[in-house]
């Protein structure tokens, strides 16, 4: 599978994934033109959008790339019904989300929202507001148990070199939250080195693995005696929860 990086809006990132045959699917188009120019500058023609999540922002380009390409599966959530502009295919835990030669598994993965959804294949997970590099969505919809289930239960098990596609450049913020809930975390400390030098040459920060996930991201380290003894909680879902509240009050 190639994976092209879409940069949309201000700081989202869509991807049009391809499996070598000239078709495309796209992930999150918050906006058609960025997709429209990547779809002709590599040749492809579109044939399916997959949809982690109903915010505007992740979906907001859907509607006027149907009027352009005419009808094709749109992926979302079964929850997510109504949510979603175009909606055609409803996914869920166990289903399968299938268009132009490639397979995904979606994961239900709530806590952003109640309908997020990643989706599984081709050794690469797009996960939305779920999971960013080095941090995870606000909770607007769901608990930190959710959360909880959803990163540590579900994303956090996928194979350690499965590459990681998310739908915000937030990496060198993120980054700096992580070292203040870890200052001690030397995986942490190298990956801000090689972000903060990547994002100077202009460069995405995507993907990254989920094995670099779980040695950096603290919402994946819930855990660790380190953020325990700093984010006192009775279970680990709790800790995750006052580490969001932590960040959402974060300054740094
Ligand atoms: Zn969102
Ligand atoms: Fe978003």
């Amino acid at each position: 599978m190639k994976v092209t990086i879409v940069p949309c809006l201000s700081d989202n990132y869509a991807y049009l994934l391809s499996c070598g045959d000239g078709s495309a699917l796209v992930v999150d188009p918050s906006e058609a033109a960025p997709v429209v120019s990547a779809l002709e500058r590599e040749g492809l023609r579109l044939v399916g959008i997959l949809a982690t999540h109903h915010h505007h922002d992740h979906v907001g380009g859907i509607e006027d790339l149907l009027a352009k390409y005419g009808k094709m599966p749109v992926f979302a959530h079964e929850s997510d019904e109504g949510r979603v502009p175009g909606q055609t295919e409803k996914v869920k835990e166990g289903s399968k989300a299938e268009a132009g030669g490639l397979t995904f598994e979606p994961l239900h993965v709530p806590g952003h929202t109640t309908g997020a959804v990643s989706y599984f294949g081709h050794g690469a997970v797009f996960t939305g507001d779920t999971l960013f590099v080095a941090g995870c969505g606000r909770l607007f919809e769901g608990t930190p148990e959710m959360m909880y289930t959803s990163l540590c239960e579900k994303l956090a098990k996928l194979p350690g070199d499965t590459k990681v596609y998310c739908g915000h450049e937030y990496t060198a913020s993120n980054l700096r939250f992580s070292l203040y809930a870890e200052p001690e975390n030397a995986a942490a400390k190298d990956k801000q080195t090689r972000v903060l030098a990547m994002r100077e040459r202009g460069e995405p920060t995507v993907p990254s693995t989920i094995a670099e996930e779980i040695a950096t991201n603290p919402f994946l380290r819930v855990t660790e005696a380190a953020l325990r003894e700093r984010f006192p909680g009775e279970t680990a879902a709790n800790v995750l929860g006052a580490v969001r509240k932590a960040k959402d009050n974060f300054k740094g």
